[in-house]
Formats: structure tokens, C-alpha cells, sequence
């Protein structure tokens, strides 16, 4: 049996070693998790004109969009609050393309971290840009000092979603690295879980065949923990399904 092709979005990053070449990557976990999951994972360059993403596209069984920095305002209308890190706008067309092609033709897609901002945002969504100057009084959820594995919160899963059926519902202890979160949810999407402080945690389109999208990140959580594995099997399962 032939393994489900599953495609990572990559980011742009300069090789430490001279002579410093641009180098289009992913951090490893995200492509461990999706082996764990038994799935094949494939890198997606950010930076591609539109038809030959398109023909990687066509080729995917399901799609995982993964974490890193802030996506360009300007994509949800807003003016920017200056507060922004590391934003490569050519990254975010890329990922906006490939999640709006994923939700109109079905394609299983799992979101993660920036993913979910990517996903809510491709949906017609809003994003809080700076968790602390937006939001005082928040939970602490940018932990660039500790362990990305470290659990930083809880989140309340939504009875009955489809989160729920992957990590089960009531209180799961999640990590937790972003300083933006969803704001308004893109019609089609609804909320899978939150933070005790509010903030978004989860997201899913209930007319999809799987389009699961979390702010926490599972894939450093898969050897310890079952119920992250799900999340990788569940978009591979589905992958498969199709
Ligand atoms: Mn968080």
C-alpha cells in the first residue's frame, strides 16, 4: 500500500555555515510527526508561482501547515501594529493559496501554530497581532525562553468536535509559542477549544472531511503523548480516505 503524500509548508531559513545560502526548510519534528503518523511527508518550498504549487497541490493526499512567524496584516485588512515578527509575505501567499484550495476541494489539512492563523485567515478571519499589548491580562503564551515540549496552559476542548474525537474533550495541557492568536473566526470555521484566558486554541471546519487546526504544537508532543499522535494519524487516515 502506497503511503498518503503529505505536503509541509516550508519556511525560509540562512544556513549557518558559510557561504550562507537561503535554505527552504521545516523544522524536523513536523516531518517525524507525520511519519509517526504514517504518512509520507514531502517539504513545500514558500516561495513558488502559483502554477507550479499548484501542481504539487494536485498531487497531495493532505496538507499540513506548520508554525513560524507573523503573517503580513495587509491579508486581513489591517493596518500593521508594528509589533510583528519575522513576516515574509511571499510565505503567506503561498500558505494562503494552498489553504483556500484546501477547504474548497476537500483536501484533509492540519493546521498548526501559525497554521491556524494561515487557515483562519484563508477562511476570512481576523488575527490579535500581539497577544500582551492586545489582550492585557492574558496567559502568558510566547514561551521563547522555555522548552517548546514545556506545557505553558490548558486548553477546554469543545465537546463533540472533531478535536475531541482526536485528544478528547474537557482540559488537555498543551505547550504553547505565539504571540498572536485568532481574533474573529473566518465563516466556515468554528471553535474547537480555548484558553482559560480565551484565546483561541482551536479551530475546525465542520463541512470538510478533516480540517483540524490548533494553536499549540503537537509535533513535539507525539513521544509522550498518544492523544497528539491522534492528530497526525487522524489528517493521515483521512488522507487516505480519500
Ligand atoms: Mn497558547
Amino acid at each position: 500500500m502506497t503511503l498518503p503524500l503529505i505536503g509541509i509548508t516550508g519556511r525560509v531559513e540562512q544556513a549557518v555555515r558559510p557561504p550562507n545560502p537561503l535554505l527552504h526548510a521545516v523544522a524536523q519534528s513536523y516531518v517525524r510527526a507525520v511519519e509517526l503518523g504514517q504518512g509520507a511527508p514531502l517539504i513545500i518550498p514558500p516561495h513558488l508561482e502559483q502554477d507550479h504549487l499548484r501542481a504539487i497541490f494536485e498531487r497531495l493526499d493532505g496538507l499540513l501547515l506548520s508554525g513560524g512567524g507573523d503573517i503580513e496584516p495587509a491579508f486581513f485588512g489591517e493596518p500593521s501594529s508594528g509589533l510583528l515578527w519575522q513576516v515574509d509575505g511571499q510565505r503567506d501567499r503561498t500558505e494562503l493559496a494552498l489553504a483556500r484550495w484546501a477547504l474548497a476541494e476537500k483536501l484533509p489539512l492540519l493546521a498548526i501554530c501559525r497554521g491556524i492563523q494561515v487557515l483562519n485567515v484563508a477562511a476570512g478571519g481576523t488575527l490579535i497581532q500581539d497577544i500582551p499589548t492586545q489582550m492585557p491580562g492574558a496567559l502568558a503564551h510566547n514561551a521563547v525562553l522555555r522548552p517548546l515540549e514545556q506545557i505553558a496552559h490548558t486548553v477546554e476542548i469543545v465537546a463533540g468536535s472533531r478535536l475531541a474525537g482526536l485528544v478528547g474533550d474537557g482540559k488537555v495541557e498543551v505547550n504553547s509559542a505565539h504571540h498572536q492568536a485568532v481574533k474573529s473566526v473566518g465563516p466556515g470555521l468554528v471553535i474547537s477549544a480555548r484558553a482559560p484566558d480565551g484565546i483561541i486554541e482551536g479551530l475546525e471546519a465542520s463541512n470538510h472531511p478533516f480540517c483540524v487546526g490548533v494553536q499549540w504544537h503537537p509535533e513535539v508532543l507525539v513521544a509522550d503523548r498518544p492523544e497528539m499522535r491522534r492528530l497526525f494519524e487522524g489528517l493521515v487516515e483521512a488522507a487516505r480516505n480519500r
